[in-house]
Formats: C-alpha cells, sequence, structure tokens
C-alpha cells in the first residue's frame, strides 16, 4: 500500500482538490488501482448541514454520505465512484472516540489526544484506502491551521508505519505576484516549507500554484533555501481549463519523479480520449449560452457560484463531448431577467422560499416559449407547481413553502417525523436510488444512448446485497438506472394521474416496497426539450462520461442557437 498525502501552504481555494484528483488520475491512467481520501478538519460531522455560503456545494456520494465537494472533483478526474467513507472530518474522529468512550471500549484508560485521536484518523485512512495499491489522501485547510495537528501527526505516523519508501509529501502552495513589484515572491512557500518541516514531515515535491509559471530562477531559491531538489519543483499556473492540470504535470516529468518517489514501475498511459476532450472544451468554435437560475449568495461584495459547481461542470463535459463551448450566465431568481438570449435554461436544486416565484416564471418562459428546460431536483419540483399552476389551473405549491389545496410537491410522512424531531443531519433521500424508466421516453433514450444502462445494471446485484431500499422494487423486463438524491419532498404520488391526463409525461420512477411511488423523471413530449428530475445527474457527470440528461438538454441548446 502506497499513500501520497497532499497538504496545503500559504492559503486556501488555490485549487489543491483538482491537483489531488490530477494526482490521482495520473495514477490511475498507469493503470494502478487509486482511491482518494479527503480530510476535513472541521467539527461538524459531515458537510450536510453545512451552509454553501461557508462550503461551497455539498456532494454526495451512492451510499447517501454528504460530503466536501473535493470528492466531487475527485470523481470528475477518476470517473469512479467514491464512498462517503472517503471524507474524513474531526467530528467523524472524535464521535466514534467519545462513542466507543460511552461504550466502555477504551476499559478504563484514560482516553487522549495522542494516541488515540490519531489511531483513529489512521484506522479511517486505511479503512477507505482498502483493497487499493495507492491512496491520495488530500488534508483540507492550511498548514499552520490548530484544527490541522492530528492530522498531520497521523501522516507522519503513517510514514513510520509504511516506510518512507511507500509515502511521499506533496505540498501546494501559491506563489504572489504583488501589483506593486510585478515580481513573483517564494518567501510564503518557504515558510509553508519550514512549518510542514516542524512536524517532521519533509515535502518531497512542491506545487507552485500561481498565475504565472514559475521560472527556475524561484524554483533554485526554494530549493536553496528549503532542501528541496528544484527538479521537485513543479510550476502550476492558472490554467484555461481544470481538466488540463494533469497534462501540466506531466510536461515537467511529475508522474516519473512520482513513480520514482513511490518506487512504483512506470507504465506508459494513454491519455488520448481524455486530451480530444480537453482540446474541445479550449478551442470548439460552436457555443451555447446557457441561463442558471438559482437563488447566489453574496458574501460581502462577491458572489459566490461555488455551490453549483457540478452543473457547471455537467455543462462542460457534455460540451466536450459535444464540441461545443458552454457560456454560463448565473441569472438571479430574484432579480427577472429577460431569457429570451439563451439557447437553454436550467433551474438547480434549491431550498427554501427565496427566489421561489422567479425560478417559477423562468420555467414558464421555457415551455411557453418552447426554449430547452432542465430541471435538477427543485427545478423539477417547481416545474411540476408550474404546470399545475398555468396548465391545470390549479392554487398549487409545494408544502416546502405553503399549505395549498394542491400540495402538487409534499413531503412524505416519515420525513414529517423526522423534522418534528429537529434530525436534519443526513436525513434527506440521500445516495443513489433505481430508477425504473418508460420505454419510448426522451429519458428512456438519453439513457440509451450512453454507456449507463450496462453501468448501472452491473450494480443491480450490488445494491440487492448491500442496500436493497435503494432497488425498491424491480421486476424482470425493467431497464433501470441510478441516480443520485438530496431532498425532502416529493412529487405527491396522489396527482399522478391528473398530470399525465394534462399531458406532463412521467418517464421513470422509483418503486418504494411498500408500495408507493415516487417520480423521477418528467418531460413534456411537444417541446424542444424539457426534461426534469427529482435527482441529481450533475453529480454523477464526468469528463469521460458525461450525464446523459445534460448531453440531451446541450444537444437541444446546439439546435436552437
Ligand atoms: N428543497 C427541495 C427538497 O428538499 C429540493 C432539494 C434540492 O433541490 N436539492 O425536496
Amino acid at each position: 500500500m502506497k499513500f501520497v498525502f497532499v497538504y496545503g501552504g500559504v492559503m486556501s481555494g488555490v485549487g489543491k482538490g483538482i491537483i489531488t484528483a490530477s494526482i490521482a488520475k495520473i495514477l490511475s491512467n498507469m493503470n494502478y488501482e487509486v482511491t482518494c481520501v479527503k480530510i476535513d478538519p472541521y467539527i461538524n460531522f459531515d458537510a450536510g448541514t453545512m451552509n454553501p455560503l461557508e462550503h461551497g456545494e455539498v456532494f454526495v456520494t451512492f451510499d447517501g454520505g454528504e460530503t466536501d465537494q473535493d470528492i466531487g472533483n475527485y470523481e470528475r478526474f477518476l470517473n469512479k465512484d467514491l464512498s462517503r467513507r472517503n471524507n474524513i472530518t474531526t467530528g467523524q474522529v472524535y464521535k466514534k472516540i467519545i462513542d466507543d468512550e460511552r461504550a466502555g471500549k477504551y476499559l478504563g484508560k484514560t482516553v487522549e489526544l495522542i494516541p488515540h485521536v490519531p489511531n483513529e484518523i489512521i484506522r479511517r485512512i486505511k479503512e477507505s484506502s482498502l483493497g487499493y495499491d495507492i491512496a491520495v489522501v488530500e488534508i483540507g485547510g492550511t498548514i499552520g491551521d490548530f484544527e490541522n495537528i492530528p492530522f498531520l501527526f497521523s501522516a507522519k505516523r503513517i510514514e513510520l508505519l509504511y516506510g518512507k519508501e511507500n509515502v511521499v509529501h506533496v505540498l501546494v502552495t501559491y506563489l504572489p505576484i504583488p501589483k506593486t513589484l510585478g515580481e513573483m515572491k517564494t518567501k510564503p512557500t518557504q515558510h509553508a516549507i519550514i512549518q510542514l518541516n516542524s512536524f517532521g514531515i519533509s515535502p518531497d515535491f512542491i506545487i507552485a500554484r500561481s498565475e504565472r509559471e514559475v521560472d527556475d530562477k524561484r524554483k533554485r531559491k526554494i530549493s536553496k533555501y528549503s532542501n528541496i531538489l528544484s527538479d521537485h519543483i513543479i510550476s502550476c499556473p492558472n490554467l484555461e481549463t481544470i481538466y488540463s492540470v494533469p497534462m501540466k504535470l506531466m510536461e515537467q516529468k511529475f508522474d516519473k519523479k512520482l513513480l520514482n518517489d513511490l518506487n512504483l514501475g512506470f507504465k506508459v498511459s494513454d491519455w488520448t480520449e481524455w486530451n480530444t476532450l480537453v482540446n474541445n472544451i479550449l478551442h470548439s468554435e460552436r457555443e451555447v449560452r446557457v441561463a442558471i437560475v438559482g437563488k447566489y449568495v453574496n458574501t460581502g461584495s462577491f458572489v459566490l457560484y461555488d455551490s453549483y459547481i457540478s452543473v457547471k461542470e455537467a455543462l462542460i463535459h457534455s460540451g466536450a463531448k459535444l464540441g461545443a463551448k458552454i457560456h454560463i450566465d448565473w441569472v438571479s431568481a430574484e432579480q427577472g431577467s429577460d431569457l429570451s438570449k439563451y439557447d437553454g435554461i436550467i433551474v438547480p436544486g434549491g431550498f427554501g422560499s427565496r427566489g421561489v416565484e422567479g425560478k417559477i416564471n423562468a420555467i414558464r418562459f421555457a415551455r411557453e416559449n418552447n426554449i430547452p428546460y432542465l430541471g435538477l431536483c427543485y427545478g423539477m419540483q417547481l416545474a411540476v407547481v408550474e404546470y399545475a399552476r398555468h396548465v391545470l389551473g390549479w392554487s398549487a405549491n409545494t408544502t416546502e413553502i405553503e399549505k395549498t389545496e394542491f400540495p402538487v410537491i409534499d413531503i412524505l410522512p416519515e420525513q414529517e417525523k423526522l423534522m418534528e424531531k429537529n434530525a436534519y443531519g443526513g436525513t434527506m433521500r440521500l445516495g443513489e436510488y433505481a430508477a425504473v424508466l418508460k420505454k419510448g421516453t426522451l429519458v428512456y433514450d438519453l439513457y440509451n444512448s450512453s454507456k449507463r444502462f450496462d453501468l448501472d445494471s452491473s450494480k443491480l446485484e450490488y445494491y440487492r446485497q448491500h442496500a436493497p431500499f435503494r432497488l425498491g422494487v424491480v421486476r424482470d423486463n425493467d431497464v433501470v438506472i441510478f441516480e443520485k438524491h438530496r431532498h425532502r419532498y416529493e412529487f405527491n404520488p396522489k396527482f399522478i394521474h391528473d398530470f399525465e391526463e394534462a399531458g406532463l409525461v412521467i418517464s421513470g420512477i422509483h418503486r418504494r416496497r411498500d408500495g408507493i411511488n415516487l417520480v423521477e423523471f418528467i418531460e413534456l413530449p411537444k417541446h424542444k426539450f424539457f426534461v426534469a428530475t427529482q435527482s441529481h445527474p450533475e453529480l454523477k457527470s464526468r469528463l469521460e462520461d458525461p450525464s446523459p440528461l445534460f448531453v440531451g438538454f446541450v444537444k437541444a441548446c446546439l439546435d436552437n442557437s
């Protein structure tokens, strides 16, 4: 078992997650079995209850974990599902230790920071990397943060346990170029190295993020002051697309040097497909303009779009496949903008009442003007409300906002009970659920023309054994796909018939074992493209395997442009 630890120096937000994902991709393209682990030093148990303003998008794993968005980066690069176990937080570590202590499992011993906390951290890292050749472990935050200390201690301990020949330490730093000087400064990087050294960890590689390429002079300077080989200082300037990062690292022979330091054999890897896709992202001549109508978060005078990072990436993946650049406008649902200039409209997931009427107006506009529409989770629920109001003529709403005569989107009784108990953490409908698709629908066709039928059918047996509730009732001739979920409210099954009568097609359902049918996909057949889903297909979109619904949407946008 080999480990690559990735640390951040100088400051956060410089793309450590993308670098971790790129390192893992480089190794996995050489046919090594690779996994990624993200460590988040906060005390929250998981990212599920955190405000997107604090922590960006909440990613969801197939097994229902609500994780840091870096798990999304890893999946998008590796084209592989990761488990909830791959995101470790301080909260999880302490909860386990305290639960064990209360259960008397420490047999009267004093439970202490050292060794019990690192022991639990190491146990978790081992558990999440079991069966792999290499685990790339990213330690969140920046070295020097108080809360990082037990994790740095654990990384050093893993080096002692497994031997230095099996562990590589990578420090991702930032080299600022202050405007007043116009020169790239290495001092913060030197200090970050010293800080990491104080934990007994000597970085094998420095990956130097910066606005521009790091020149040889700076590399020599870092090398001289920090005792790191200058050919182990890798320049990683801002690039037009994150998917070019593996290439940027490999241009500097990072792959060979890393394999050498891990004492692993170098294998030739094939990047043809990846490079074609990257080339399409960079150089496609066609472009589609998409409006994502959402509730955006302001932080001071900046606006954060990070909470929809997977939607953005899913569009880019589809553009790469179809040879189109994607231009996204983040349209505030509260401001009411002119949507006629867009080739397509998306209403993504969301919670609460702010901006809801604006989203409903946007959906109505798309429906009535035959503009391609893709609704994701809340974007499906509000499409149902819109249809009920303006086609069926009902005074309808989702009960998340108000109780009306026509609660077309409603909470299931078991969810209502959880809400009464304030049991918010980890209790939504989370993770993958099976949807049985209706033959002859657009949704069926889109999944059929991707690899998803095969991929997902191979999961049936796994879920049959490990989590039958994710499968529900699947009959012999059913065609089943899996998408990820994160929501509490559902299409109210009692109105399904009325909607079908009024022309809305239900293209996929999840059949629960208690007989309740949950609507997973809807579509409007006479429309250019009007598809919405209760799931979050953006969370299963990868550069090399884009989400079928997004491919269909972008194709419709291209036809419409
Ligand atoms: N607020 C809605 C629900 O809880 C939709 C959630 C979402 O879009 N992720 O069901």
